[in-house]
């Protein structure tokens, strides 16, 4: 396996990952709380994701 010849320093690593960032763009507000959430993706607030299929409420049901 290739092995990097020198350490990245702490500097450049964070250089490295300034574009990792979400942009706001990748957001959409949840139509349950008005939190903005991500597209697809179950809100992180309140749980919700669409009406007919209440994700958090049926897992909490079952235990
Ligand atoms: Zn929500």
């Amino acid at each position: 396996m290739a092995v990097p010849k020198k350490k990245v320093s702490k500097s450049r690593r964070n250089m490295r990952r300034s574009h990792h960032g979400l942009p706001t763009m990748a957001h959409i507000e949840c139509k349950n709380c008005g939190e903005l959430k991500r597209p697809h993706m179950i809100c992180s607030h309140c749980g919700y994701y669409r009406e007919d299929m209440p994700v958090l409420a049926d897992a909490s049901a079952e235990k």
